[in-house]
């Protein structure tokens, strides 16, 4: 049987208050309230934006998700892990504080706001992971989430520089694994220095947290064993001198991703659902400290149970939007496809869906108001 994915359209720039309206409706169709129990702990992840980006859902969003939790009788919180870089992000305290700084606060989302992996990433739930043809025989989650009696992912979509696409699969997958998991994902992806393209300016070394960059006098120079694969040299530099190549590492990275996302949703895979909000989107994820234009006007929003139909539906609606594969285009040396065939042959779920699109029924919800 296909999966089922709901869809409801947006305006563009339309406000967050109609936003957080569709997301409820969204909730409406997936019947969320009939899969949670009263009492369950149930984590809404989300991401919290970096620090001069503007790309991240807003507190009104996660709002509506967290008060349709508390209506199905369930304990909504409010879910985050650390980032494997050195930034805003890398410890709960400063977390919470960026968080705080953007608008997250218990009074705006409604419910408190746990970092899953403890102060400093430690905590860890390891589990073995035998999946055909995977790559992973542990996976390191967070100890939060996996102590999650459900979860909801809300998700923005973006281009991403290591893995193409960054959406449902990377927000469950490398957004609640733990440290130790981020950096298993992540091992293998070393960039390299193009010496006659780069200049020496050194804003690539600024931005690598682990000071795994030096500057010699023509040219950069990584430390491949300092360097944890973040990738975020090859996004920022202006001369187009770091590269990656690609074709092994990204394809591990993705396949990696898949079979988190299997470990983290292990036992709760029949009370959790997966929302892709196609609102903002741009070629570069939300953890670069920039501002960036979307790349075309908002589509709509996405929900559904099966995580990987969420995800093939994006791809498919975006296509039919603007007329051709963004993901793609963004990055053409990565084939984003493959987390997508991983996570189909490993069980995560089904590209082969069906599209409701409930566009109306916030119109029906006005009309019965009356
Ligand atoms: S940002 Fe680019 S040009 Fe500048 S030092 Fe780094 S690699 Fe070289
Ligand atoms: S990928 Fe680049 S920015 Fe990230 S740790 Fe390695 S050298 Fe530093």
């Amino acid at each position: 049987m296909k999966s089922k994915v709901y869809f409801i359209e947006t305006g563009a720039g339309e406000a967050l208050e109609g936003l957080a309206e569709k997301t409820k409706d969204l909730f409406n169709a997936l019947e969320f309230s009939s899969t949670i129990k009263r009492g369950d702990l149930v984590g809404v992840k989300t991401t919290f934006g970096e620090k001069n980006n503007i790309g991240h859902l807003k507190p009104p969003l996660v709002r509506a998700a967290v008060d349709k939790v508390r209506s199905a009788g369930a304990k909504p919180f409010v879910v985050e892990t650390n980032t494997l870089y050195i930034g805003q992000r890398t410890n709960a305290v400063s977390h919470l504080l960026h968080a705080n700084n953007h608008g997250f606060t218990v009074e705006t989302v409604g419910a408190p706001i746990i970092i899953a992996d403890g102060l400093m990433g430690e905590n860890d739930y390891t589990m073995p992971l035998d999946l055909p043809g995977g790559l992973c025989k542990m996976a390191h989650i967070a100890g939060g989430a996996k102590a999650a009696q459900g979860l909801v992912f809300l998700t923005h979509v973006t281009g991403h520089m290591l893995t193409g696409m960054g959406a449902t699969l990377k927000n469950i997958g490398m957004g609640l694994a733990s440290r130790g998991g981020k950096l298993a994902m992540h091992s293998g992806v070393i960039p390299q220095i193009i010496e006659p393209d780069c200049t020496a300016c050194g804003i690539c070394a600024d931005f690598c947290s682990p000071k795994a960059i030096t500057i010699k006098e023509d040219f950069a120079v990584i430390d491949p064993k300092q360097c944890i694969g973040c990738g975020e040299c090859l996004a920022v530099c202006p001369f187009e001198a770091v590269k990656v190549d690609w074709g092994e590492d990204t394809d591990n990275v993705q396949k990696k991703v898949a079979e988190y996302c299997v470990a983290i949703l292990k036992g709760k895979e029949k009370k959790s659902v997966f929302f892709n909000f196609i609102t903002h989107v741009t070629e570069q994820c939300d953890c670069m400290d920039k501002v960036y234009k979307p790349a075309f006007e908002d589509v709509g929003i996405l929900a559904s149970r099966d995580p990987l139909a969420v995800e093939k539906a994006a791809v498919d609606v975006i296509r039919e939007s603007v007329g051709e594969d963004f993901f793609q285009k963004s990055w053409p040396d990565i084939d984003y496809t493959i987390q997508m065939e991983h996570a189909e042959k490993i069980g995560l779920g089904s590209t082969d869906y069906e599209l409701v699109d409930v566009s109306g029924s916030g119109k029906k919800r006005a009309a019965a108001r009356k």
